[in-house]
């Protein structure tokens, strides 16, 4: 299915928003078939990439440059790629429009926590979030529930949030 929906199009590189199999299932065949190099964080990742990618790194995708944001929680080796010059951001696992990418301990969830403090809600309010699973969102819609969710006190929480608990 990812083979037909890339069309006529020319694939430089294949890049992933972290390494959950939910996310790197076609991986192999689609390196297999496409043939270019694989781009990923290092973290955690159980994936061995041709480039390893670092937070500010700048991609070129055709005529497209892409921004690389680390922004771990969900996982150690997630990434966003912002497309420069525009508002779309590819956010992996790390935001969804109900709340924050699930997370698997309380260090985890705090780091989540420093992440979209100090990452995600840096960027502009008119930034439109592609999340890995439901419908994108743009940001400043999400901002007052995001900022709600980071005045309360979570305690030990870690698992799957939402901007109301
Ligand atoms: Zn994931």
């Amino acid at each position: 299915m990812l083979l037909s929906m890339l069309g006529d199009s020319t694939p430089v590189a294949i890049l992933i928003t972290h390494a959950h199999p939910d996310h790197i299932g076609a991986l192999s065949e689609m390196r297999r078939a496409l043939n270019v190099p694989l781009m990923a964080y290092r973290g955690d990742s159980t994936v061995k990439a041709d480039r390893w990618l670092e937070d500010g790194d700048l991609v070129q995708v055709g005529d497209h440059t892409l921004g690389v944001y680390h922004t771990p929680g969900h996982t150690d080796d997630s990434v966003c790629y912002s497309v420069q010059g525009d508002n779309r951001v590819f956010v992996g696992d790390a935001i969804f429009e109900g709340g924050p990418g699930h997370t698997s301990s309380p260090g985890d969830f705090r780091v989540t926590l420093e992440t979209l403090r100090g990452v995600i809600l840096a960027w502009p309010d008119d930034t439109v979030c592609y999340p890995g699973h439901g419908a994108s969102f743009r940001l400043g819609d999400k901002g007052p529930a995001v900022e709600a969710f980071l005045a309360q006190d979570h305690g030990d929480f870690f698992g799957d949030a939402t901007w109301e608990m």
